[in-house]
This record gives C-alpha cells, structure tokens and sequence, in this order.
C-alpha cells in the first residue's frame, strides 16, 4: 500500500516513520495540505493521509477518485473538513482515530487557562529581561469559581474532572447527556442559556457541526459574565471570531485561550514572523493582553503522536484485510 500523506511536519515524519517500522507501508510525506490544486499529487497512491487543514471536499474526492485513490484516513479525530457524502458516492473509505489521548487536549486547555488567569506569558517576558516587578500580574483563584464544559465527550469529561480538582463548580452541556456520570462526580448538566449565563470559564470540547457554528456569537456572548473566560481547543469556527473581538474591545467579556481559529488553516503550523499577516482579526486578536493564541497544538505530546500513528496505519491495515473497520465516519 502506498500513502501519501498531506501537510506533514518534523514530528508527523518522526512518529509515522517509528509506527510504520511494524507496517512497512510506502509512505511519501508532502509539507503541502491537500486541496483542489494538490489533489493530483495523489497519483499512485492508494490512500491518502490528511489532517485538520486539509480541504476534502467533493472537488478535491473526484480528483482523488480519478486518480484511484481508495481510502481517506485522518489522522485527527474531527472530520469537519471532509465531504463524508461525495467520499461515500466515490466508494471510498474514511477512517479516523476518534481518540488518541483526550488527556493531552484537557491538559493544554486547562495550561492555557492558568497562563491567562496568572498572565504567565506576560510575567516569563518580564523576568527574561530582568523585570520583576508584579504591577498587572494579578491573578484569579479558579477555586470555587464556575466551569461551563461545553461538550461532554471524551476530552470534556477529562476537562471537567480536571476542573474539578481545583475546586471549580462543575456545569456541563451535550445533547446526550452522561447524567449517570456526572451525578457520580457531583456534577450537573444545565441548557445552553445556562452554560452562558451561570459559567466563570466555558470550555468547548463539542465538534464543528452546523448546530455548533458560531455558538460563541454577539448573542451568547452578552449574556455571559463580563469576566468570564473562553476556552476552545475545539474547533475555531464553534466561535464568531470578529464578534469575540467586539466583546473583548468591550469588555463584554475576561478573555479568551484559543488553541484553534476558524481561519486558522493559512497560518497554524506554519512560520509566519517574517510576513505580513493580513487577517486583521487574528491579527487583532493577537493584540490583547487576555487573550492566549496557540496554534493547534493541543494534541502534540509524544503519548498522542504514538498513538495517532499506530491506530491511523492500523486502520489502513483493517481495510487491507478486509476486517471491520471500527473507525470508519460515514455520512449520516
Ligand atoms: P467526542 O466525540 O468524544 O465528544 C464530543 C461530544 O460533543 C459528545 O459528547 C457529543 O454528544 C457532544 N456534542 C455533539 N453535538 C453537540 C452540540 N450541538 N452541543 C454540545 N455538545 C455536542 O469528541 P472528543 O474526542 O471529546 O473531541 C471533541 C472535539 O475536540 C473534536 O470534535 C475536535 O473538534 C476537537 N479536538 C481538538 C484537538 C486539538 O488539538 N485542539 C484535538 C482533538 C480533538
């Protein structure tokens, strides 16, 4: 089986290379994200590998389909960004890994949290240059504050018992509530008006669908507290970038820790110091001392690298053998 795997980087080539010693596939790592124009590169290839920029839609599934390509397989667990009905109509697989360490998403949301509420970024600047005063540095105590978790799957039950430990009030919301769960921890599922309203911190950990786009808006964001904190390392667009920017010039709300942006695919992963950036809300975004910008990075430990390797050549492995192919997404 020969893959070619789209927009990889240092660390993509290090675990995949390591993982592949069991599976001796032909892999080609492009540094290129798969779209309409790079779609032909695919030629020879059976599979295809993607991430979460790279664009699957109908377009880039018939160029793949004439080129013979059988399978699509993320290596992330989202696929917001593929068209699962033209991969359907085409005959071709798509196969995920729904979960490769929620630990390392929680963990990173809640760091990005301490960092706004103790502005660690601002005081490491200031002690590498020999500044250590503390005007500005106040900070908040999470304990006994109220943690909205938005989205109760694998990584925000992590997040909410996480939370939990420092003594926060937990409120949650899903469609499909665990209550079982969370009665078990001492925690309570409320209505999205509620989550808005009642949560100190609201971290969002629900996928990218066309109920959760924009969740986070100029409506639901008035209703909150005018110190409440956002957490997203879910997907960008759960939230309305330029009405965000409008609530924080407004002090409409306290912050925001942002591990995705919903324009975030011509910047993340990629070094943009030496450029103009030309989004003016990123770039506004980037502006505010309470917010915290980091790109996409909330899967990257070596635990959830090992993995993603092992289940995304795994899945190739189930569809080479003909067995059950657990991770595959099909359309609803
Ligand atoms: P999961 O499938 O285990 O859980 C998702 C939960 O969201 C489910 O409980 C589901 O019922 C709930 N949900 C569905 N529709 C909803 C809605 N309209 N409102 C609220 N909740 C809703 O997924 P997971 O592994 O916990 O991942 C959650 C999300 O995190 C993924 O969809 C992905 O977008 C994102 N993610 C980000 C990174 C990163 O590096 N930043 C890494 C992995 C996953």
């Amino acid at each position: 089986m020969k893959i070619a795997f789209y927009d990889t980087h240092s660390y993509d080539k290090e675990s995949f290379a390591k993982a592949n010693e069991k599976f001796g596939y032909t892999i080609d790592f492009f540094d290129f994200k798969l779209s309409e124009r790079t779609a032909g590169a695919a030629k020879g290839f059976q599979a295809v590998c993607v991430f979460v920029n790279d664009v699957v839609n109908a377009e880039v599934i018939r160029i793949l389909k004439e080129e013979n390509v059988k399978l699509i397989i993320l290596r992330c667990a989202g696929f917001n960004n593929v068209d699962l009905k033209a991969a359907y109509d085409a005959g071709m697989k798509v196969l995920r890994v729904p979960a490769y360490s929620p630990y390392a998403v929680a963990e990173h949301a809640v760091a990005m949290l301490l960092s706004l509420t103790r502005h660690i970024p601002q005081a490491y600047l200031r002690t590498k240059t020999g500044n250590f005063t503390l005007e500005g540095l106040t900070g908040r105590d999470l304990h006994g504050l109220t943690a909205g978790v938005f989205g109760t799957g694998k990584i925000g039950r992590i997040m909410a018992e996480l939370l939990s430990g420092f003594g926060m009030d937990i409120i949650l919301y899903d469609p499909y509530p665990d209550t079982k769960w969370a009665s078990s921890k001492g925690f309570r599922y409320v209505d999205v008006p509620s989550i808005f309203r009642e949560s100190d911190v609201l971290s969002f950990h629900c996928p990218l669908t066309e109920q959760t786009r924009h969740i986070v808006n100029h409506d639901t964001m008035k209703t909150m507290k005018s110190d409440a904190i956002l957490i997203n390392t879910g997907r960008g667009a759960l939230i309305d970038s330029k009405a965000l920017v409008h609530a924080l010039k407004h002090n409409h709300i306290g912050g925001a820790a942002l591990d995705v942006y919903e324009e975030e695919s011509k910047y993340f992963f990629n070094d943009w110091s030496a450029n103009v950036i030309t989004d003016d809300v990123l770039a506004r975004l980037m502006t505010f001392p309470n917010v915290l910008i980091t790109s996409h990075q909330a899967f990257l430990t070596n635990n959830a690298l090992a993995n993603i390797a092992d289940v995304t050549l795994g899945n190739v492995k189930a569809f080479e053998n003909g067995t059950e192919l657990v991770n595959e997404v099909k359309p609803v």
